[in-house]
Formats: structure tokens, C-alpha cells, sequence
């Protein structure tokens, strides 16, 4: 079967849509085009200009990159830096480059789920819930379409709440109008005054289904006009955002629980504050920069809080309370390759998709 750059970007936007990025961030496809045809995709952390070497020697025609190589907006592209070079050979060679990053760091089955199951963490949510992800519908349907209408978003993705799908809420009433001469009033008759009777369906919906959503109510609803609202609502949604707060299945004490995550994700080093004395339970993380979420960790009680770019002042501040742990960037989110790669195995069986082999951590440990 043939496969192209529209199918990936549509298997990966769906377990990690682009909406979730954050502002600052600059994902899905960076380079190329998405009706080219793919072979092969190689999977890394870090764009390098020897990862682009490696993509043109294993005949990768798409490179699936978590961090972008491309952030700010460019005025030129004449090959001055790394990222400029590597966008000029990407396009005189055909190799689309494609970007999955903060989007996948907040949804549930993201960066955080391959590091809980590698640390047998049991999570139980995240710990900075995202803001600002859900929104509500409230329309006004004739009774006999309801039940047409509801399916058609519960279908688009309308009505689910954890572990429940189809919740909405329905009451029924009279709603009245009065069309003008140009209209085609589907109960009654134009420029006469008509009450219907009709039933109020409300529903909540993923923000970034908003426009999904949209168009199934006007597809299924029999109205030429379609009175409806749509909210933006304070709920938070537990299972997005960044990071993630569980449980080991057993207790550890604090030193045997760095050997177990030195060892588990084969860290050469690691940093952290003094010992408090207690044993290692609740944990929290935060994978890749995540110093801003020591506060949130303090908060839910977690024994040890697991991140990296973690500053000298930070190991100070909550001296007994949490055991705070820096293990370096590139290795909290060296697994992504393996996440991305076991799931595009799952969905795609006619492509090759490749980890790389480069090392890229900028940062070096002397010993
Ligand atoms: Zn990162």
C-alpha cells in the first residue's frame, strides 16, 4: 500500500494534535510537501546535519523529528547556520521533515507514557494540566432530529468525559422564529411567526475538534439557520498536559531509587538535591525543561520530582520536602525515538521507520 506524507501527519495528529503545541513551539511538517510519496523515515531527537547524513544513506525520505529545526521565522535561507543548510539539501534532496514535539508531550499517550511504563510508574494524571482544552455546545434541535443530531456529535467527538463517551445533557422546550421573505423556514412559513417544539442538547468537545464538530451540526441539522453557542469552559481535562504524577509499585529508599532510574534509562549522570530521608513513592516528571513544575510536585506530595535544566537555586528551595532530580535533557526524552517508532510500526506495515543513530546530546560529561 502506498503511503504518503498526509497519512503519516494524519496518524500522528490524531494521537498528538498540533493544536496541543505550545505557542512558542513550531510542529507538524516544517519541509516538503504532504502528497509525497514515503519509504522509509528515520526518527530523532535532534535535527543535525549528521542525522540529515544518516537519512540520505538509509534512504529516508522523511525525517520525524521531535525537537524543530525551525523556531523563530527565517528572513533568508542561505545556508549560514545548521538548520538553513540542512532545509536547503532537505529540498534539493526530496526529504520532508516533519516536527512532533510539545504536542506529544501533553497527551496521554505521549512522551510520558513510554518513561512511566519503562519505570513501572503507575500514572494518575498530569501534572500541569493544559488550560483551555475543552469547550461546550449548546444547540436547539426539532425533537424529532434530536437523536440524529446527538449521534452526529458524539460521532465527530462530542460527549466524552474519561472514561464515558455519549454524556450530554437534553431538555426540551418551544423555540420560535420568524423568517423574512428570503427564507425557507423548514417548519412553518416565511414572514409568519412559529413556535416549535424542540429539544436543547449540550455537550462538551475537545477544543481542537471545534471545527469538526461545527460542521457535523450543521450537516445533520435540518435548519437552514442553526441557532447554537459554543463556550470555552475552566475544566481542565486530567489527562492533558505536561508531565505526570503516579506511583512505583513498591516503595524504594532514595538512593536505590536513583540507581534503579540511572540504570533503567542508562543516565551517566545524575544531579540531585539532599536526601530527605523518605521513601520513594509518588513521583512526579516532567521530561525535557521542567523546572516550573517543582512547585506542582510539592503540591501533590510527590517524593521525588524527576525533570532536567534544572537550576542551582532549585536543588535549595523545598530543602526536606521532595527529593529533586535532574537527569539532563537529551536523556529524559531519548525514548521518544522508541515511542515513535513502535506506534508508526503499528499503524503503517508498509514503510521502514528507522531510530538514528546519532548521539545528538550537545552537552558532554567530563568525568
Ligand atoms: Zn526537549
Amino acid at each position: 500500500m502506498e503511503v504518503f506524507v498526509r497519512d503519516i501527519a494524519d496518524v500522528l495528529e490524531n494521537l498528538a494534535p498540533l493544536e496541543y503545541a505550545e505557542s512558542y513551539d513550531n510542529v507538524g511538517l516544517i519541509v516538503g510537501s504532504l502528497h509525497k510519496k514515503v519509504k522509509n523515515i528515520l526518527i530523532t531527537l535532534d535535527l543535525t546535519e549528521e542525522v540529515f547524513d544518516e537519512s540520505i544513506s538509509r534512504k529516508c525520505d522523511l525525517i520525524i523529528s521531535f525537537h524543530p529545526i525551525i523556531f523563530m521565522p527565517m528572513k533568508n535561507i542561505t545556508g549560514k547556520t545548521f538548520s538553513e543548510r540542512i532545509i536547503i539539501h532537505a529540498l534539493k534532496n526530496d526529504i520532508s521533515i516533519y516536527v512532533i514535539h510539545t504536542n506529544l508531550d501533553v497527551v496521554w499517550e505521549g512522551t510520558s507514557s513510554y518513561i512511566s511504563k519503562l519505570l513501572q510508574i503507575k500514572r494518575e494524571k498530569v501534572l500541569f494540566p493544559k488550560k483551555e482544552t475543552i469547550k461546550k455546545l449548546i444547540t436547539y434541535v426539532p425533537i424529532n432530529y434530536a437523536v440524529k443530531v446527538r449521534n452526529a456529535l458524539f460521532e465527530a467527538g462530542a460527549g466524552n468525559i474519561s472514561n464515558y463517551s455519549h454524556c450530554s445533557f437534553n431538555f426540551d422546550g418551544l423555540g420560535s422564529y420568524m423568517g423574512n421573505m428570503k427564507t425557507k423556514p423548514f417548519f412553518g412559513k416565511k414572514e409568519t411567526f412559529h413556535m416549535e417544539k424542540e429539544t436543547c442538547i449540550s455537550v462538551i468537545f475537545p477544543d481542537y475538534k471545534l471545527n469538526i464538530i461545527r460542521n457535523a451540526l450543521f450537516k445533520n441539522h435540518p435548519y437552514e439557520e442553526v441557532a447554537y453557542e459554543i463556550y470555552n469552559l475552566e475544566n481542565v481535562n486530567p489527562y492533558v498536559g505536561i508531565g505526570f504524577v503516579g506511583n512505583l509499585i513498591e516503595k524504594m529508599n532514595e538512593y536505590d531509587f536513583l540507581l534503579f532510574i540511572k540504570k533503567k534509562m542508562n543516565i551517566p549522570c545524575i544531579r540531585h538535591s539532599n536526601f530527605t530521608g523518605k521513601k520513594i513513592k509518588k513521583i512526579a516528571m516532567i521530561t525535557g525543561s521542567g523546572r516550573l513544575g517543582i512547585e506542582f510536585s510539592v503540591k501533590e506530595e510527590a517524593d521525588v520530582f524527576i525533570s532536567s535544566d534544572l537550576k542551582y537555586h532549585d536543588f535549595f528551595k523545598y530543602e526536606k520536602k521532595i527529593l529533586i532530580v535532574d537527569i539532563g535533557h537529551y536523556e529524559s526524552e531519548k525514548f521518544t525515538k522508541n515511542l515513535l517508532k513502535s506506534f508508526l510500526d503499528k499503524n503503517f506495515t508498509s514503510i521502514s521507520v528507522y531510530q538514528s543513530e546519532v548521539h545528538t546530546n550537545p552537552v558532554k560529561y567530563f568525568y
